[in-house]
């Protein structure tokens, strides 16, 4: 076997990265399938990661249902998968840090104190010197923008002090925020390509200026576009198709390889979805994925 020596960063490695808070669904599976192929399509490694941060939004049942219908559906990750809930001490120990380095600081402001500031965290507490006990945790932004550009969506600029604000890291009662778990985990796991929907293009800013705070490594992005439902909801968090069934595997497969502008061949039809995805594999071509939704109600489902 050739072993690369370890300085050596891998040339890809991708992941798909689902939160057991429903079952999959045909969104998921477009971002499942895009991450899939790109990283094979590279030769490069597919790993797996429970995004399970938040017991109380869990489904019970939900992480065992998405793990067998990936199965089901041909997909085959590398190596065993994470669970973000076995990597509280990481987190701990950035939490910390940002605290020791003035980047962090606790906040203890009410929900109601927050009305009426359009989202964007108004500073009470920026220099107040609160304990952390019964705080949550905000880290301070820069005056400035921060732009990435992105392999579908082009350039994405977003200015975090206008835009964004001080943004929570860690809530009141100790929830960890997804923008800190995913930047650590991605750089721990050593994700060099980040294939996700369009819904988190601008978590990314954020993501950016976590990672240069933590002197991490920048993954390359690619943000994929979201299917629209007929009646003009985006398929997503709030939104969902309905769960993918094991017997749908290949046709649904088929459907989202068209949504993400591939052509499969008509041969397809039928095989099995280990088959479709050797196919999709040999044939995939980033370049064809739109940049906005194309979805009709008919190729939805
Ligand atoms: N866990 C996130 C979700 O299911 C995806 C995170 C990511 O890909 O960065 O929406
Ligand atoms: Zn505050």
């Amino acid at each position: 076997m050739l072993c690369s020596p370890s300085s050596q960063p891998e040339r890809y490695v991708g992941r798909f990265a689902p939160t057991p808070s429903g079952y999959l669904h045909f969104g998921s599976l477009i971002a499942a399938l895009a991450s899939y192929l790109d990283a094979r399509a590279a030769g490069g490694r597919w790993l797996l990661r429970m995004e399970d941060l938040d017991p109380p939004r869990e489904m019970p049942g939900a992480q065992q249902a998405i793990v067998e219908t990936l199965q089901r559906y041909g997909f085959e990750w590398d190596g065993e998968m994470l669970r973000q809930s076995e990597r509280h001490d990481a987190y701990d120990a950035a939490i910390e840090r940002l605290l020791d380095e003035g980047l962090a600081y606790a906040c203890t402001c009410s929900r109601k104190q927050l009305e009426g500031h359009h989202g964007l965290y108004p500073g009470f507490c920026r220099d107040a010197g609160h304990s952390l006990r019964d705080a949550a945790i905000r880290l301070r932004v820069p005056d400035r923008a921060y732009a990435f550009s992105d392999r579908v969506q082009g350039e994405f600029r977003q200015h975090l002090g206008r835009e964004v604000g001080d943004f929570v890291i860690r809530r009141r009662d100790g929830l960890i925020a997804y923008q800190l778990a995913v930047v650590l985990d991605d750089a721990w796991q050593g994700v060099t390509d980040v294939v996700r929907g369009a819904d988190l293009l601008d978590s990314t800013p954020r993501q950016l200026y976590l990672q240069e705070l933590l002197g991490l490594s920048q993954p390359r992005y690619l943000h994929l576009p979201l299917i629209i439902q007929p009646d003009g909801h985006k398929l997503g968090k709030r939104y969902r198709s309905p769960p993918l069934q094991p017997h749908e595997a290949s046709p649904l497969l088929l459907r989202a390889l068209r949504a993400l502008g591939q052509r499969p061949v008509t041969e397809l039809d039928g095989a099995l979805p280990a088959e479709i995805l050797h196919w999709a594999v040999a044939h995939w071509d980033a370049g064809l994925i739109p940049r906005t939704p194309t979805l009709a109600e008919a190729q939805l489902r």
